[in-house]
């Protein structure tokens, strides 16, 4: 047991004091150990540090994802589950924990995802890129949204799936449009210019990643301002909506991406009516999802003849920001500190789930 117990300590890699120099890492020795101190839970005993710099005193524990939480080791199995279409609730049920023990797990992994998406993203995209918007609702139909999703043609790589408040709009019962005035009556319209707002910001990143390579999308009109909007690098190409999107399609990558996201959203959807209560528990969950995509499962699931690694790679592999398809300790094993990076404004409201146009409240 002794042996198991010390294959679970951390060494450290950086100290978490965020005015210290070792704070965003080195490869030098900056610490020294100091004592040992046994816990209750596993790995049941936690050993202790102090930074030579700035003599912080830290531990093992500090590192791990389960720091100052209860339960250890779940949030392995929360990942697995969530991203396999479990819903929070039947995940909480099968691990006989509290449904908001599966919502912190699951904020705290979107964090860390991030964080990790920051420190992998590829330099420059060496591939053309497939643009769309998915569209879904969080709390009801009343609410609906847009996941704007940005993704490589070959890699299959997400490399942006932002978010959109929509409007209700079209058809809807007399019941239906009493209820969406009393709506609006009450916490006034969602913002009217998010899809252009969000890709302005996907195609500003892209542009400087991206240039010279295609852009395709449709003719979606806020995606044409986008583009027009400020100096647009890359070549792009729109796609009539209404062509079918069979694998000549150049959209066709997207909609492979958005079966999947609709096979999990409506496996989450079915067992509650609450499904996805605010708008931040969405955004965290594709957070996720980028990541487990992206880096933690090869490409497709199935051999393809034309594309012999698809069932092997990761996504990450083929645009060469990963060496092999990653697993939970590689990506959250050890836990970062967002003092660590540099963030955006929109990264660091994610951070702090800043939705100031939600209709719900944050639980
Ligand atoms: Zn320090």
């Amino acid at each position: 047991m002794e042996k198991d117990t010390n294959q679970l300590q951390l060494i450290p890699t950086y100290c978490p004091n965020f005015r210290c120099l070792s704070h965003k890492g080195t490869l030098e020795k900056f610490f020294r150990k100091n004592g040992i101190i046994r816990t209750k839970k596993p790995p049941f005993s936690n050993q202790r540090y102090k930074c030579l710099q700035c003599k912080t005193q830290f531990s093992s524990n500090t590192f791990s994802l389960d720091f100052r939480k209860r339960k250890t080791e779940l949030s392995e199995n929360i990942l697995h589950f969530s991203m396999n279409g479990m819903s929070n609730n039947s995940i909480a049920s099968l691990l006989k924990i509290a449904e908001g023990t599966v919502r912190d797990r699951l904020k705290e992994l979107a964090r860390q995802s991030l964080i990790f998406e920051k420190e992998n993203y590829p330099r420059q995209i060496d591939e053309d890129v497939a643009y769309d918007g998915f569209e879904t609702f969080t709390y009801s139909q009343f609410s609906p949204c847009y996941v704007n999703t940005a993704v490589g043609s070959r890699s299959m790589f997400i490399y942006h799936n932002t978010f959109s408040p929509l409007n209700r709009k079209g058809r809807m019962t007399e019941e239906q449009k009493m209820k969406n005035l009393e709506l609006l009556k009450k916490y006034g319209a969602y913002p009217r210019n998010s899809v252009f707002e969000e890709t302005v910001y996907v195609f500003q990143n892209l542009s400087n990643l991206a240039p010279g390579r295609t852009l395709f999308m449709d003719e979606h009109r806020a995606y044409q301002r986008a583009l027009r909007s400020f100096d647009f690098r890359m070549d792009y190409e729109t796609v009539n909506s209404k062509v079918r999107r069979d694998p000549s399609n150049p959209l066709f990558p997207i909609n492979r991406l958005h079966s999947l996201y609709r096979h999990f959203f409506s496996s989450q959807q079915r067992e509650t009516i609450s499904f996805q209560k605010h708008e931040a528990a969405l955004l965290e969950k594709m957070q996720i999802m980028k990541i487990y995509r992206n880096f933690m499962k090869p490409k497709f699931v199935k051999k393809n003849s034309y594309d012999p690694y698809a069932h092997i790679w990761s996504p990450a592999m083929y645009i060469g920001v990963a060496k092999k398809v990653l697993d939970f300790g590689d990506v959250f094993g050890v836990r970062r500190i967002k003092t660590q990076i540099k963030l955006d404004a929109k990264e660091e409201a994610f951070m702090n789930r800043y939705y100031p146009y939600s209709r719900q409240k944050i639980v």
